[in-house]
């Protein structure tokens, strides 16, 4: 790692370069907004896809409860007919079936009022699901435009991206690749990756470095490579850092 510190260094400053100039440029601006509406965006298909379900549970179950009505209704007729026919003489058979048609009439009612209920919740995800849909109709609108903005505004940075781009393809090719990885993992937890060490205080963390900066003080090394044991950048101490300390 110490001897390919210096081009990490370079490469970080690179990259910095098109950091600044992206912000500069209001790109980064419209990058995060594109990313937070793709953000916002998943979340409501999410939340689509979780009403949709729903509202396919309660389809089926008003399905059933209305099957279940006409059944209730056809029991209910034939009771009705049965009842009031006057072929049944049996005052006792009269009154059971009479109960019956009460029993059915009750069922009758409760089952109407589940399908109502079900009904109102399937006009509701309807509904919901419709502006949803609305909802993620207009995002995906808005991340349209601000691409077609970003078309725009890197069409104006190009050259200059094009030239720091170059030059970081350069340093790249100067680091071994296992290195490279290293740096390029790390890059993608903390910021920035490489720091400065001043008087034994890791630059990243603000911890105190001790046994590391006596290190390197006593062997004299112009530049090297630590790792911070506490937020794991990699630390560089400048040779005049390490003259002064000495
Ligand atoms: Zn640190």
């Amino acid at each position: 790692m110490k001897n390919n510190i210096k081009k990490l260094l370079e490469l970080q400053v690179l990259e910095e370069e098109i950091s600044e100039l992206e912000k500069d440029s209001g790109i980064k601006d419209v990058k995060n907004q594109i990313e937070s509406l793709r953000q916002k965006y998943h979340r409501i298909t999410e939340k689509m896809q979780e009403i949709f379900d729903q509202y396919k549970k309660t389809q089926s179950q008003f399905a059933k409860e209305k099957s279940a009505l006409d059944h209730l209704q056809r029991q209910i007729k034939e009771c009705e007919e049965h009842l009031y026919e006057g072929s049944v003489k049996k005052l006792k058979t009269l009154n059971s079936l009479q109960h019956d048609l009460e029993s059915l009439k009750i069922k009758k009612e409760e089952t109407e009022n589940d399908l109502f209920h079900l009904q109102n919740q399937i006009k509701i995800d309807k509904l919901n699901l419709k502006s949803l849909k609305d909802k993620s109709v207009e995002i995906k609108k808005d991340i349209q435009n601000l691409k077609d903005e970003l078309i725009i505004k890197s069409e104006m940075t190009k050259d200059e991206l094009k030239n720091i781009n170059q030059k970081i393809e350069n340093v790249k090719k100067e680091v071994p690749s296992d290195v490279l990885n290293q740096y390029c993992f790390k890059k993608e937890k903390i910021h920035p990756v490489i720091v400065e060490c001043h008087g034994g205080v890791c630059g990243g963390c603000n911890m105190q470095l001790s046994i590391i900066f006596s290190h390197a003080v006593s062997h004299g090394e112009e530049s090297q490579g630590f790792v911070c044991e506490n937020c794991g950048r990699i630390i560089y101490i400048q040779p005049d850092s390490v003259k002064s300390q000495l």
